[in-house]
This record gives structure tokens, C-alpha cells and sequence, in this order.
């Protein structure tokens, strides 16, 4: 048979992480804590399935949830979002990610998308029919060049996805960008997808720049956003999408046969939770102490570390170290040295490769301090 997507394989994140797993490695690879979850939000489910929160949750998502969601952002970005009709609760941004693209492209449409990007985009742009546009954000700032997106717009431009705090390289978009790309698609019937899963971790006191603070972008923009990232709970499964009246129904379409609805304990779990607002509004000072830890345990090392404006991401280059491919000394790295990371060139459709590796800090302090025992020694 025939693949549909020849050039695309098992993703990364899978191959780091069991390959790790085979040798006993610490995994700086896959971006996920190795710290537990909220243990009051661990028995707020468990009370919720004790009391027979069961069965299906409405394909939107439960309505306390919805409700919340339209609360907080409302608190944070000043927008408006009606819980009835604007509001879905996804299996993970990835699932959003997935109806997003899937109810907006059409074969031979163009997509413009970043690199390096995350690997979940383009797959699903060329399943669709569509094709992706590349723009490479420029090393080692990973900045936008806005005159380039002007120049790579066609007649056949539908989406424009935008990611910020972006993953992998831990750049992040301001206010002044965020304009840019109003002055670009104004006049246009181009819609954008931002992917702003980080919109907590986001360090130096710099504010969170979303689509939702500009209420014209709002109009043709679906925002993705994720629980597991906020309360360290990434394989509960939980993200949600904001857009308008109009584009929601389409996204609805989709994601009610991808997964028809999301989890309801954790739903209700969630709901709950989300009414305690220090535990996102605390979360930028405690992932830049994880940061600012791991940069101080690598100061010392012969890696260069390329500064990280939000994620859970630390890149890294090793081209004082070794010209090796990216690949293959992530793979070495976890074999011989036993400590994983994500080797940068697998986010570029050409594998263009600075010799860059990709850390996840979302760690106990114990395990970024052996790792960097590890790398002070390469
Ligand atoms: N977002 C996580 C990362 O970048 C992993 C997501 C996944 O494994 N699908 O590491």
C-alpha cells in the first residue's frame, strides 16, 4: 500500500523517549515534568469518577469547564468568548492543531508555518491537500521577518500559523509582531491559527503577546491552548480552542469525530481547579527558577546556550564541540552519555542542521543537576 504521508515517521518525541527509556538515560528529550501533578487536582478526578462522572462529556466540553475558560481568558487578554458557542475542550492541543487545519484547508492551499516548527503542523496541512510554506526563523534569535511573510503571500494563502512561547526554540513573539501580522492579513480573507500552548512559561517578566489581545485578529483566528503544559498533567489529555462563532462550528465538525469529546472527570477536575488562580499565575517565576537553574549548571560547560524567552525549552549549540550531525549525536548522547535531548534538525523540512540540541527543564532540580554533570563532562 501506498503511504499517504511517505516522508514522515514515527515523530521524534516517541523515538527519544523509548529510546532512553532502552538505556536508562535521563530524558531531557520529550517536553513533559518529571514532577507530580497538583495532588488536590489528582482527587478532584478521582472524586469525580467516584461520583459517576462517567460517560460521555458533551462534544464541546462540559460547560463548568467552558464557562472557566471563558472567565480566565477574559481576566488575562480582555476577550470575549461565549461558552455556548465559541469554546471547544480537546484531547490535547495536538488533537486541536489537527481540527484546526483539518476544517480550514483545502486542497491547494497554502500554509505559511515557521521553522523550525513543531512537527504536528505540516503532516496535517499536506493530508489535507494543502501545502505547507516554509519561513525559517533566523538562528540564533528566531525572530519573524514580517517582510518575508509579505512576500510568500499568494492568492492561495488560507492559514498562517503562528506559535509563541515558540517550541523548540524558546523564542517569543511581542505586541510589535503581533501587529505586523494585522497590517499583513487586513484586507485579506487569510485566517491564523496560534498555537500558544506556553502561554504561561514565560519568563524576565515579559507579558504573554496573544492573538486574544486584538480583538480584529480575534475575528479570524482559532487559538490553541493546552492544560497538560499549565498543571503538569500532559497525558491527562486536555487543551482547548477559542475562535469565533463561525470558524468554532467548523472545528466542532471536525473534532466531533476525531475523538467526539475529551475525558469528563478531568473536565470537571479542571473546572474546579481552574478557579485557584495562582497555580497558572505562579507558574513563569517557577519555570524560570528551572531555567535559570539549568543555565547556571551548564555555565561551565562547553555547550553555548542559546537564551530561552519561554518553554520548557533549552537550546543549546555543540559546534564548539563536535561537527556531528544533530541526529546523530542526540542518539550518541543517550547511548554512551545516557542523557536524551531532541536534536533541532528534525523541525526543518530540509533538516537544515546548526548543531543544535533541544533540553526540556521541566524537571526536579535533582535531575538537572545530573544532567548537567553529564554535560559539564562532554
Ligand atoms: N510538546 C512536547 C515536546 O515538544 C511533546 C509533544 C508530543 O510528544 N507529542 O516535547
Amino acid at each position: 500500500m501506498e503511504s499517504k504521508l511517505p516522508h514522515v515517521d514515527t515523530t521524534i518525541f516517541t523515538v527519544m523517549s523509548r529510546l532512553a527509556n532502552e538505556h536508562k538515560a535521563i530524558n531531557l528529550a520529550q517536553g513533559f515534568p518529571d514532577f507530580c501533578c497538583s495532588e488536590e487536582l489528582v482527587s478532584l478526578v478521582n472524586h469525580y469518577m467516584q461520583c459517576g462522572h462517567n460517560q460521555y462529556a458533551p462534544m464541546p466540553g462540559i460547560m463548568p469547564l467552558r464557562e472557566r475558560i471563558a472567565e480566565k481568558v477574559y481576566e488575562l487578554y480582555k476577550a470575549s468568548y461565549s461558552p455556548e458557542t465559541e469554546i471547544t475542550v480537546t484531547c490535547g492541543a495536538t488533537e486541536a492543531c489537527y481540527a484546526a487545519i483539518t476544517a480550514l484547508v483545502r486542497p491547494g492551499d497554502e500554509v505559511i508555518i515557521f521553522e523550525p516548527a513543531f512537527d504536528c503542523y505540516a503532516p496535517v496541512i499536506e493530508l489535507n491537500g494543502g501545502k505547507p510554506v516554509y519561513i525559517e526563523l533566523k538562528y540564533p534569535e528566531f525572530k519573524i521577518d514580517w517582510e518575508e511573510v509579505q512576500k510568500k503571500i499568494t492568492a492561495s494563502t488560507k492559514l498562517i500559523i503562528i506559535n509563541s512561547p515558540h517550541n523548540p526554540t524558546g523564542s517569543v513573539l511581542d505586541f510589535s509582531d503581533i501587529k505586523k501580522l494585522n497590517a499583513i492579513v487586513k484586507d485579506t480573507d487569510i485566517l491564523i491559527m496560534s498555537d500558544e500552548v506556553y502561554e504561561h512559561i514565560i519568563f524576565d517578566n515579559i507579558p504573554h503577546a496573544s492573538i486574544l489581545n486584538f480583538p480584529e485578529l480575534r475575528e479570524r483566528s482559532l487559538v490553541i491552548f493546552s492544560f497538560g503544559k499549565t498543571f503538569h498533567t500532559t497525558g491527562w489529555r486536555m487543551g482547548y480552542c477559542l475562535a469565533p462563532a463561525k470558524l468554532s462550528r467548523e472545528f466542532q465538525k471536525i473534532h466531533q469525530y476525531i475523538t467526539f469529546s475529551t475525558p469528563t472527570p478531568m473536565q470537571y477536575a479542571v473546572a474546579d481547579f481552574l478557579k485557584q488562580k495562582h497555580h497558572y499565575q505562579d507558574l513563569p517565576q517557577f519555570y524560570q527558577q528551572k531555567r535559570d537553574k539549568f543555565i547556571s549548571l551548564l555555565k561551565n560547560s562547553r555547550f553555548e546556550l542559546i537564551p530561552s524567552a519561554g518553554t520548557y525549552f533549552q537550546l543549546v549549540s555543540y559546534k564548539n564541540i563536535t561537527d556531528e550531525h544533530d541526529t546523530d549525536l542526540a542518539i550518541r548522547l543517550t547511548r554512551e552519555k545516557k542523557i536524551a535531548s531532541i536534536p533541532v534538525s528534525v523541525f526543518y523540512k530540509n533538516k537544515r542542521d546548526d548543531k543544535l540540541l533541544r533540553f526540556c527543564f521541566a524537571k526536579e532540580d535533582q535531575t538537572l543537576e545530573k544532567a548537567a554533570e553529564i554535560l559539564c563532562r562532554i
